[in-house]
């Protein structure tokens, strides 16, 4: 029998126990293709009874295909093999920003199946109503039973349970009723959050099976200022309203440059896409209301690997600010692993021995032996991929299998049935 480790408040009712036993067997599923009935009872320590129920529900709905084995005279009649049948449910993820919005549909493994791109539009109303129109467009190409929901990942704070947008000011978004629009006369749910969350929620949902396990990281966007997704015991740091963990704006210099939040010298100002831009022009001599257009973060940093010497004196001094914010981020969480996403990851090479350089000359060796610091594994596509990964974890549920052969949900079993 399996230990409990009840992590919910409420108390749970007889569906809800069902229900998470699903989602934990679902995720097993999942996580080990072709696991057989008799797997799922030894590592969930369920009764093979309650295991077979759960099963068979999974087949009726057409989530889960059998795979009977041929018969071997030596070996007998292997076990029949389970496998999430990954096309019969759908999930759509958003990505929204200034630079770049894209509605994307994936498979129940997570894989992005199809994407297209929206252009931006300075009117929250106009963009949102384009939005609500190419996700609607995408749902009714996949047929709208079969979409499990929407997941809308954004920089900024956006309430989780009631999708407004407290604050974004990358996209001059302020208390704006982000599911309001979207999801009017919507037939599945919209899921929320935050763009670096969802990133660092990406890297776990995602992990190579075999991979070392992280559970205490920070995932940092660069898109339009600097993001940080910090993710503790293996669970999203969102503190009392969602606001947590907005490392962009601590403070690196006092009086130092104003930033969009109001504040001056926030760390974003000197260590995002934003900064480096805003130093290459600078070092252009470009003035700031010259009409010519200064390159992307993305292409500064093409620029600096051909040798452009003023983009890598930019990328330089973004590396060196980059180092001081994560001195203060190592002594506040001491975490095993930094994710760099966007122009930080595609730079990641060359800002790398800087990088360390300054953690090593701040930070007590204790601090550096066991933290890696590393450019996302998602080819720039974490933030979009948390964004689907936060449709499907509300289907599926993920749970450590400690070594003491204790199970440990995130939401909690007793028993099946
Ligand atoms: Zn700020």
């Amino acid at each position: 029998m399996s230990t409990v480790t009840l992590t919910t408040r409420r108390v749970l009712r007889k569906a809800d126990l069902r229900e998470a036993n699903e989602r934990l067997i679902l995720n097993l599923i999942r996580q080990t293709p072709d696991i057989s009935r008799s797997d799922l009872v030894r590592v969930t320590g369920f009764s093979a009874s309650s295991v077979s129920l759960i099963v068979n529900r999974l087949v009726r709905r057409g989530w889960v295909r059998e795979i009977r084995p041929e018969s071997n005279l030596q070996t007998g009649r292997p076990p029949v093999a389970l496998r999430l049948d990954a096309d019969s449910m759908l999930a759509i993820g958003v990505e929204i920003s200034h630079e770049r919005t894209r509605v994307a549909v994936a498979d129940l493994d997570g894989r992005i199946l199809r994407q297209k791109s929206l252009p931006w539009h300075t009117s929250a109303n106009v963009f949102l109503g384009r939005l609500r129109t190419a996700i609607q467009a995408e749902a009714a190409a996949c047929g709208e039973g079969k979409v499990l929901g929407v997941g809308v990942a954004l920089p900024g704070t956006i309430r989780r349970d009631t999708g407004r947008v407290t604050a974004a000011e990358s996209l001059g978004w302020f208390d704006i009723d982000v599911n309001g629009e979207l999801a009017r006369r919507s037939k599945f749910p919209f899921y929320y959050d935050n763009n670096a969350k969802l990133a660092a929620t990406a890297e776990r949902w995602y992990r190579k099976p075999g991979s070392p396990e992280i559970k205490d990281y920070v995932f940092i966007t660069a898109q339009g200022g600097l993001g940080t997704g910090v993710v503790i015991d293996g669970r999203i740091l969102h503190g009392a309203d969602g606001e947590a963990s907005e490392f962009g704006h601590t403070l690196l210099y006092a009086d130092g440059r104003k930033c969009i939040c109001g504040n001056s010298g926030c760390w974003e100002e000197y260590a995002s896409d934003r900064a480096l831009v805003r130093i290459y022009r600078e070092k252009e001599k470009m003035p700031d209301n010259s009409a010519a257009v200064a390159p992307s973060a993305e292409e500064i940093v093409r620029l600096a690997r051909s040798g452009d010497p003023l983009a890598l004196a930019a990328l330089s001094e973004v590396a060196h600010s980059l180092s001081l914010g994560f001195v203060n981020l190592i002594y506040a969480l001491n975490p095993e692993a930094i994710i760099v996403g966007d122009c930080l990851a595609e730079a990641w090479d060359l800002i790398e021995t800087e990088v360390w350089d300054g953690l090593r000359q701040r930070l007590p060796q204790r601090y550096l032996s066991r933290i890696t610091i590393a450019p996302e594994q998602l080819g720039g596509d974490s933030i979009l991929m948390g964004a689907v990964a936060n449709v499907l974890s509300h289907y599926f549920t993920t749970f450590d299998h400690q070594r003491d052969g204790q199970v440990r949900g995130e939401v909690t079993f007793v028993s099946a049935e």
